[in-house]
This record gives structure tokens, C-alpha cells and sequence, in this order.
């Protein structure tokens, strides 16, 4: 295997077009050693590894959007005072991946590109509206695309990011002030545990009602699920029992699960449906 330790986003898109195929990109690793090693993917023949790559790290503003760089960690992202104040549900979602040790080494530009139904980062950054950058090498440096977080996923271990490509950035709005969100997942035990089921709301409420609304899942379908049915029954609404109801049966309907060594189609549509109404029922009372 050959190594390429790239400083610039530039080279590792020169290099990734340019080394012996197949060629993978590295970040930390978390997903792609274990994998090699159980002998469940091929190693590639080279690996860039875009760890060294500064611009691919850190949060930072930009024109009022929240940017994060593709190798920043989880540890990082749980620990920085931006994500914490602007969205806040993204930093408790990646601060319950795993373990300290994990979250030291896996990126979140690694969580995404994975596309696991599970992926943690994946929900919270449906409900902001994420969008994903993604570069691309062209004879005059890199071109940067960008894919509505909706868009990015297209099945298990499957995203619009073509061979030849990386991700760079992630960004999106802040959270209003007095908006709700909260996210939750569950698992049979409580830590080191890929989530069974996972859910994530947001609201806005103007006027009593509400005016904005993002439900989320995940865990639930081949791809981290927006809940579009359950906001149909949320938008325009007060937060009455009623509406609850119909929320959780709206949420029932619209997941795909399946049954796997975790938990079954059946349990997975009833963790579902008690996380929503604990969510929402908190977003009531809030
Ligand atoms: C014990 C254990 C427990 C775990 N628990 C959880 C959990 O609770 N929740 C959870 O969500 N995940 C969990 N994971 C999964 C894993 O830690 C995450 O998916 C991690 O965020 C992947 O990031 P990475 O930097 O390690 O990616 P890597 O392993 O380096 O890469 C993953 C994939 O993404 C590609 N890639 C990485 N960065 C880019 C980029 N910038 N552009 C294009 N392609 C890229 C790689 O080529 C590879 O295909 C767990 C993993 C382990 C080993």
C-alpha cells in the first residue's frame, strides 16, 4: 500500500487522481482499519490521508453560516464553544459516538462519507439544513460543488461523492434563538453502541404554532431519514396531544426498518415512536 500525507487540498485531490487505483482517502481511520483488518473491504492499493490538511480542520463562521472542516473530530466539534452555542444538538449527538478514544480520531467528514444509517452527526445536521462541500481536481486547482445534506446519502455506504472527490466543509445556519431541538438514541447499552434507533426534532414556534419543523431518523431506512410526514402534522400546529399522535403515527408510517442483529422491524418502529413523543412532549412543556 502506498501512503500519501498530503498539507493541501489541492495535492490530495492531484494525488488521489494520480496514484496507483484503487485509491482511498484516510481521515482517522476509525471506519476503514477495523474493516482492512477483519478483511471485510479490500485495502486499497494507495491511501491519501487528508489528517494534515489544516484547512480541512476546525469550526469557524463564514458570511453568518457555521463552516466545520472535514477532518475535525468528534472530541473537537463536542468541545467547540461555537457548535455548542449555535447547535447545540450537534455537539451532545457527537459527543455520544463511541468513546473518548473514538471521538479523538473519527472525523466528522469520515461519519458522513461512511454512510452508515447510523451515522450520529448525520441527524442533527439534517435538521439545520447542512450542506456538504465537496471538491473536485481540475486543471486549474480544486472546484468546490455544493450537496444539500439531504441529497448526500444514497444507501448504505453510498454518497454523491464521486471517486476522485473528498469532502472539505460542512456549514449551515446557526440555530434562532428560542428555537427547540433535541436528538436521542438508543442502544442496549450505554456506550460503544451503534444506535438501534435514533431520533432528532426541531421547531420554531411564531404565533403559538409552530413554523418551522424538522424531524429526523435514524437507523430506520438504508439512509439517515428526514421525517417528512411527521413535520407535515407539526407545521401550523400547536403542541397538543393530538397533534403528538398523529405525529408518532405519522413517524411509524414513514420509516423503513429493517431487522438485524440489533433489534427488530417492530421494535425499532416502537423506539421510534416512544423517542418522538418524549421529544416532542418535552418540546411541549418547553
Ligand atoms: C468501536 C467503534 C464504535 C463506533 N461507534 C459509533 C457510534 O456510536 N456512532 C457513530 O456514528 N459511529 C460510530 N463508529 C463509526 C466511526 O467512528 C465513525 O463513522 C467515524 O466518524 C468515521 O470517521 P473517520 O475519520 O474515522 O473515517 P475513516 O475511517 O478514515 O473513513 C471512513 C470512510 O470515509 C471516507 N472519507 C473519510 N474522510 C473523507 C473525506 N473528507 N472525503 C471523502 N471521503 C472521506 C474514507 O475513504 C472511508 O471510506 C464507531 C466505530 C468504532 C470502531
Amino acid at each position: 500500500m502506498i501512503y500519501h500525507r498530503p498539507k493541501t487540498i489541492e495535492e490530495a485531490l492531484s494525488l488521489i487522481g494520480r496514484s496507483a487505483w484503487p485509491v482511498s482517502p484516510l481521515a482517522g481511520g476509525t471506519d476503514l482499519l477495523p474493516r482492512w483488518s477483519a478483511g471485510v473491504q479490500d485495502r486499497p492499493a494507495s491511501i491519501v490521508d487528508l489528517k494534515h490538511i489544516e484547512d480541512l480542520k476546525g469550526v469557524s463562521r463564514a458570511n453568518g453560516d457555521i463552516r466545520i472542516g472535514a477532518c475535525t473530530s468528534m472530541s473537537e466539534i463536542e468541545a467547540d464553544p461555537l457548535i455548542r452555542a449555535a447547535a447545540p444538538i450537534l455537539a451532545e449527538a457527537v459527543g455520544r459516538v463511541a468513546c473518548p478514544q473514538i471521538r479523538n480520531r473519527a472525523s466528522i467528514g469520515g461519519n458522513l462519507c461512511n454512510a452508515s444509517p447510523a451515522a450520529d452527526s448525520a441527524i442533527p445536521l439534517l435538521l439545520l439544513d447542512a450542506e456538504v462541500e465537496v471538491a473536485t481536481h481540475t486543471d486549474s486547482g480544486a472546484t468546490i460543488r455544493t450537496v444539500p445534506i439531504e441529497e448526500f446519502f444514497k444507501g448504505p455506504g453510498a454518497t454523491v461523492v464521486a471517486p476522485g472527490e473528498i469532502v472539505t466543509h460542512l456549514r449551515f445556519k446557526p440555530v434562532p434563538q428560542g428555537a427547540f431541538s433535541a436528538w436521542d438514541k438508543f442502544g442496549t447499552r450505554p456506550a460503544m453502541e451503534i444506535a438501534v434507533a435514533s431520533v432528532g426534532v426541531a421547531v420554531e414556534l411564531g404565533g403559538g404554532v409552530i413554523s418551522r419543523a424538522r424531524v429526523g431518523y435514524g437507523s430506520v431506512a438504508p439512509v439517515p431519514l428526514r421525517g417528512k410526514a411527521a413535520e407535515a402534522e407539526l407545521l401550523g400546529m400547536a403542541l397538543s396531544p393530538e397533534v403528538i399522535n398523529r405525529c408518532e403515527n405519522a413517524a411509524r408510517e414513514e420509516i423503513k426498518p429493517i431487522t438485524d442483529v440489533r433489534a427488530s422491524q417492530a421494535y425499532r418502529r416502537d423506539v421510534v415512536a416512544a423517542m418522538l413523543r418524549r421529544i416532542l412532549q418535552r418540546a411541549a412543556s418547553s
